[in-house]
């Protein structure tokens, strides 16, 4: 997907754009909104099982909705427009996923290239979120996405998108936009330095909740820590986060005996505690090779936690990601510009990647990297093994060939699994999909578009006991709330915002798999987005009522 991104990137920048007024200031629902008629509302749910979203136990409750706003929680009487039956089920806030891409894929919609109404109506639904309880999503991800935060708002709305949005501004992409292409700079110059802070201030203040950066993607690899903390503080004073895809996830052993995965994390705490802005670690992971514990990572994340410093992350529940299969290799193989550096087209170059992917081969077998595409169609769908077994090559020349001379991405099964497990058991570690919307007739998708929420719901919660179901419900509602510091979020309470599912946990099931990944996850009954049920006795109604949500847009006194 890579490749298309670069391309969707410069439709997205070439757009114009037009600053909304916030969503957030709209008193929809008008003067009645907070009780003035409390007897009549809009929609009653009646007997659901309600965990509001903090560590309070569960309790059986009604919920009043009138226009966008839960109205009242408790034993309710009263009429209601509508009322629904929830006795039986669980009433949670919506979910809100804080690494999410969906902003790349609407961009595609807009260019329209193979997309078919019935594909772009499944894409404007984000409805593999929403079948999952999602209700807001954060995009802007990993660096590299829509530069434009007020036009992408604006795409939002104008399409009536299916999920609420807040977005990051990618540094990347922004800094590819601001100094070209083909010659980025490794270390920017006072002056372009000083452009690119004028540019991040500009779109704190279209409404973006922070900065992305991808450092393993260029050209966020070549970048200085210096330079991601001055950008920072630009964010952190307008009351954004610094989230970052860190340099290196893996468990490589550098020069001097440090490990790469740890020595990212130093890098992304240093950055939160010389900006003084928060950080978010996204999709916290140990990739191969395996050669530490988690806990050795989480110590550090804690150190920072108990120094003050607000350091939180996110992880989806799989063992595999979706990228270029070069990801394996550390960046000092890669140019700023993309690509394996120039010096790796002699063949004496390249055993130094042959002999660095047979040691990596211990830990993930060439029939674990899956290529999805690729620009040489008939490797699409295949393994790095299968591919060396057809051209009767060793798995790692094959290895080799594919990162120096073609584009591809691939599902990389890299992830150690326990400490997956260890990870989201920590109350500090979220919830995410690192997916994005998708259509069920585009091929190639990750199962963790579909059931990333679902899955740790239903089989690290309620099966293997990871964490209890309080504690995963709020790591997908309040905990990120607070982090981005959404209003009226997160929570289940008078006042809030009408995000509900209503969910059935005798059929959660997130059915998406590896071999027959296009299935929606089961188990959501009914679902509201802004006061609109978009999911209905387990049916869409039709109704989309996602908007964007901006972040504060003015400094924050700190
Ligand atoms: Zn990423």
């Amino acid at each position: 997907m890579r490749d298309k991104i670069r391309s969707l990137r410069k439709v997205m920048a070439c757009l114009t754009g037009v600053l909304l007024i916030m969503a957030l200031l709209i008193p929809a629902g008008g003067s009645t909104a907070f009780g003035a008629d409390a007897q009549s509302y809009d929609v009653l749910i009646k007997g659901g099982t309600v965990y509001d979203g903090t560590l309070k136990p569960p309790c059986v409750e009604d919920i009043a909705v009138q226009g966008d706003r839960i109205v009242a929680i408790g034993k309710l009487e009263g009429k209601a427009a509508k009322t629904i039956d929830a006795q039986g089920f669980i009433v949670t806030p919506g979910f809100i996923d804080i690494h999410e891409h969906s902003d790349m894929i609407v961009s595609m919609l807009a260019s329209g290239e193979g997309v078919t109404p019935a594909m772009k109506e499944e894409i404007k639904g984000n409805l593999n979120a929403i079948y999952q309880g999602v209700t807001t999503v954060v995009t802007g991800n990993c660096g590299n996405s829509a530069t434009d935060t007020a036009q992408w708002f604006k795409m939002v709305e104008s399409m009536n998108f299916g999920t609420n949005v807040m977005h990051l501004i990618p540094h990347g992409a922004v800094r590819f936009e601001l100094f070209g292409e083909k010659n980025q700079p490794l270390k920017l110059s006072p002056k372009q330095l000083k452009k690119f802070k004028a540019r991040i201030e500009k779109e704190m203040k279209n409404g973006a909740c922070g900065i992305s950066t991808g450092l393993s993607y260029p050209p966020g690899l070549g970048t200085t820590t210096e330079e991601l903390i001055d950008l920072a503080k630009v964010v952190g004073k307008y009351g954004g986060i610094y989230a970052t895809h860190m340099r290196d996830e893996s468990g490589t052993l550098l020069e001097g005996g440090n490990v790469a995965v740890l020595e990212s994390i130093k890098e992304a705490i240093e950055i939160g505690r010389k900006s003084g802005t928060p950080v978010q670690i996204s999709h916290l992971k140990l990739a191969v090779p395996h050669s530490i514990k988690a806990s050795r990572m989480l110590t550090l994340i804690e150190a920072a936690r108990q120094e003050g410093l607000d350091v939180t992350a996110d992880s989806y529940p799989y063992t595999s990601g979706v990228t270029g299969i070069e990801i394996l290799l550390p960046n000092s193989f890669k140019k700023i510009t993309g690509g394996i550096a120039d010096r790796y087209k002699t063949k004496e170059e390249r055993a130094e990647i042959k002999a660095l992917i047979q040691g990596l081969y211990a830990d993930i077998p060439p029939e674990k990297i899956i290529l999805i595409s690729c620009d040489k169609k008939e490797y699409e769908g295949k393994s790095v093994g299968e591919i060396a077994a057809m051209e009767g090559k060793d798995p790692s020349d094959t290895y080799v060939g594919l990162v120096c001379d073609h584009v591809t991405t691939g599902i990389i099964f890299a992830h150690n699994e326990q400490a997956m497990k260890d990870f989201m058991s920590n109350h500090y570690v979220f919830t995410c999909s690192d997916g994005y919307t998708w259509a069920r007739d585009i091929p190639g998708a990750h199962p963790r578009i579909y059931g990333a929420f679902t899955r740790k719901l239903k089989v690290f919660a309620l099966e293997e006991k990871i964490l209890s179901l309080n504690d995963a419900i709020r790591s997908m509602t309040l905990l990120p709330a607070e982090k981005l510091g959404i209003a009226g979020r997160g929570k289940l309470e008078s006042g809030a915002f009408a995000d509900i599912v209503v969910m059935d946990l005798n059929t959660l099931k997130d059915k998406s798999t590896y071999e027959n990944p296009a299935q929606y996850a089961e188990g959501v009954v009914h679902l509201m987005v802004n006061g609109v049920l978009t999911i209905e006795d387990r049916k869409l109604t039709g109704q989309r009522a996602g908007r964007p949500l901006k972040g504060r847009g003015r400094p924050v006194l700190k």
